[in-house]
């Protein structure tokens, strides 16, 4: 029984995984850093978000904060006890701070961040003993999937940084040479 209902349970995790995946595209298309979120409240997805802070000049228009905002408004308050969020990504410490100031029940997500990851990577800030909210997390959904997303995103815009600077190069070069 116990594995049936935890084999139930995984292919859950993934479908949401999936639809946050989904959100990290989207973003990806308008050249934002791919990181998509879904908030989910009794089987129900009721907040969705993706990275926007190039395009809404915000620097807090995290994929998470977004969902978790469009879920208050859902749900008519501003704490959202019994909300899972699933990210693509380990929440920063911006984000992984509010998910314990809205008391949300469980953090799901798929790859680690060691460079700001605040769900245990860097900053154990969801489940840290001293603070009066400790949120569950599951890691590792989709991982291999949302990682390879975002260090391909991350190659091609080196690649074209590359391709800029050599191009800026060429044409320094050309302005002192007559043709
Ligand atoms: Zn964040």
């Amino acid at each position: 029984m116990m594995i049936a209902t935890e084999t139930i349970d995984s292919s859950r995790d993934e479908y949401f995984m999936r639809l946050a995946i989904e959100q990290a595209r989207a973003a990806e298309q308008h050249g934002e850093v791919p990181v998509g979120a879904i908030a989910v409240y009794q089987g129900e997805v009721i907040g969705r978000g993706h990275n926007k802070v190039i395009t809404t000049l915000d620097p807090s228009a995290h994929a998470e904060v977004l969902a978790l905002r469009a879920a208050a408004q859902y749900l008519g308050n501003y704490r959202l006890s019994g909300v899972s969020l699933y990210v693509t990504l380990e929440p920063c410490s911006m984000c992984a701070g509010l998910m314990v100031h809205s008391r949300i029940q469980r953090l799901v997500f798929a790859a680690r961040d060691p460079k700001s990851g605040a769900a245990g990577s860097v900053f154990p800030i969801t489940n840290h003993p001293n603070l009066n909210h400790q949120v569950s997390v599951t890691e590792g959904i989709c991982a291999a999937e949302c990682g390879a997303m975002l260090s391909e995103f991350f190659k091609q815009r080196r690649a074209i940084k590359k391709h800029l600077r050599q191009q800026e190069k060429l044409n320094n070069q050309g302005q002192g040479t007559p043709e």
